[in-house]
């Protein structure tokens, strides 16, 4: 996926190379958000795997969707996606933890 320039041109960067741009310190062994247990994923789970710009929903071979959050960006989407259905745990990570943008 390309990212639009600010002036109407042809894309100038790829999404992947402005998320690259960030950084991340990883709270070991205490991830920040989390997937409750489901036997089979809701509708809204199944979308997260879609939107997350981060890329950090999937599914497993069992058919649920996971989340590994280490290079989540702290956007949101996915609490308002799953707000009614609660299918998550999402908090802020522990102070300095988490992404750091390089472009603010
Ligand atoms: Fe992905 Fe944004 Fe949710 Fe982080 S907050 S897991 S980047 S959708």
């Amino acid at each position: 996926m390309n990212a639009k320039s600010t002036n109407g041109t042809e894309p100038t960067q790829k999404i992947e190379e402005k998320l690259y741009q960030n950084r991340y310190l990883v709270d070991s062994g205490r991830p920040h958000v989390r997937v409750k247990e489901h036997l089979e994923p809701t509708p809204e789970l199944k979308t997260l795997v879609n939107v997350c710009p981060a890329g950090c929903y999937s599914i497993s071979e069992q058919g649920k969707v996971e989340v590994v959050p280490d290079g989540c960006m702290e956007c949101g989407t996915c609490r308002i996606i799953t707000a009614e259905s609660g299918d998550i745990e999402w908090n802020y990570p522990r102070g300095g933890y988490g992404v750091s943008f390089k472009f603010g």
